[in-house]
């Protein structure tokens, strides 16, 4: 059997150095084109049924001084983690890596003659046709296609229920960028109740607000396996204040419905791969923020602490606290500065792991993901008597 190593895969990303010693096989990760940005990978490997392998990533030194400010008392990427394995591409463990800083090794035996590794389970365009499909079976659900990508794929947008002068508008979106494949799985988790008809919380939900769902913020990252970056080398989170349309069609897409059908809740699902925590907070740094925000945040934290021990109150923004001037290029900023009686929350998702209710072994997975997904229904039908009513945007 010869060894065989691919990132031609759906949502693929390696490069192989050198692969002719199976227990000291090279590899590195790939920028996204144009840019500085990578982190993701997400390769298979066949030919090695029985054989033990060693994998080197080479690149793990740029990677670490490429970090984001602030986190000096943040433990990086690397460290004390491993990668996600699959040998039937559903089921996924964690096996453990060793970093020196400038490398990360792992090792890890095939029992069977294809297997794959990844920074997170992949959450390709199959999965994403797969979820909207299943969503659109519900005929109180609607699709709507507001805008294409760069390389021209749709921006699609779901509306759950008919919108009203006395309902919310609850906007949710998720996988700005596309190595963040837990915001996938956390839509699966929280349509598995929101389609549920039986589900109190749920039901209550859709009858009180209207849910504006965008799955996929940045489709042809996805389907090219970057890391933060879309077709044209842009992060789309830095490109809210003053979107290009050539550069940023799909932020221009988005911003576009949000300035046309109001918003009183925005939830911008992101996923970091140091902290040890799913993290939420509010875009107190606003130019028009209120103080006031903060009661109806904590009323959508604590409820959100009482439904999942895998939120944990209590952990600061990294690096101990937002900057003091919000990046309006931030989606999560920029819709609470341009929607001033809103409440704008960034959701940030381990990658790890969790501190206070750890799976050793495991990690965060997908199933958490779900999880946290399906629990999030509560909190945001807890915050919904607080919020506004068909916010419109304003100057700031
Ligand atoms: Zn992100």
């Amino acid at each position: 059997m010869t060894l065989s190593i691919s990132g031609n895969i759906p949502q693929g990303r390696i490069n192989v150095i050198d692969a002719s010693d199976s227990s000291n096989i090279r590899l590195s990760l790939p920028k996204d084109p144009g840019t500085p940005f990578f982190a993701w990978y997400n390769f298979r490997v066949s030919g090695a049924r029985g054989v033990p392998l060693t994998f080197v990533f080479e690149d793990i030194g740029a990677s670490v001084a490429n970090r984001m400010d602030n986190r000096d008392d943040v433990e990086d990427a690397w460290t004390n983690t491993g990668p996600l394995v699959s040998e039937d591409g559903e089921t996924w463990f964690r096996v453990p890596a060793v970093s020196d800083g400038e490398t990360w090794t792992f090792s890890y035996t095939p029992k069977g003659d294809l297997v794959t590794f990844a920074e997170f389970p992949p959450f390709g365009p199959e999965r994403d046709q797969a979820l909207t499909y299943r969503a659109l079976k519900d005929p109180d659900v609607r699709l709507e296609v507001i805008g294409q990508s760069v390389q021209g794929r749709p921006i699609d947008l779901l509306t759950f229920g008919t919108p009203g002068p006395d309902k919310p508008n609850l906007w949710i979106t998720t996988r700005q960028h596309p190595s963040e494949t837990q915001g996938g799985f956390f839509l699966e988790g929280l349509f598995d109740r929101l389609l549920d008809p039986y589900d109190a919380a749920a039901r209550v939900l859709r009858e009180q607000a209207v849910l504006y769902i965008v799955p996929n913020a940045n489709p042809d990252g996805n389907a090219l396996g970057l890391s933060r970056a879309n077709a044209a080398g842009a992060n789309l989170n830095r490109e809210w204040e003053s979107p290009d349309p050539e550069r940023a069609p799909e932020v221009v897409a988005i911003r576009e419905q949000m300035l046309a059908r109001g918003l009183d809740f925005f939830l911008d699902g992101h996923s970091d791969n140091e902290l040890r925590c799913n993290f939420i907070w509010p875009s107190e740094n606003v130019p028009t923020w209120t103080p006031d925000r903060w009661d109806i945040f904590r009323t959508f934290e604590t409820a959100l602490d009482a439904a999942s021990p895998d939120y944990e109150t209590g952990h600061p923004y990294p690096g101990g606290a937002a900057p003091a001037v919000a990046d309006l290029g931030m989606a999560w900023n920029w819709v609470g500065a341009a929607f001033p009686k809103s409440l704008s929350v960034l959701l940030e998702q381990a990658t790890k792991d969790t501190t206070l209710h750890p799976m050793a072994g495991q990690g965060w997975l997908p199933q958490r993901a779900r999880g946290l997904g399906r629990d999030i229904v509560p909190a945001l039908l807890a915050v919904v008597p607080h919020l506004s009513r068909q916010g419109r945007a304003e100057p700031y």
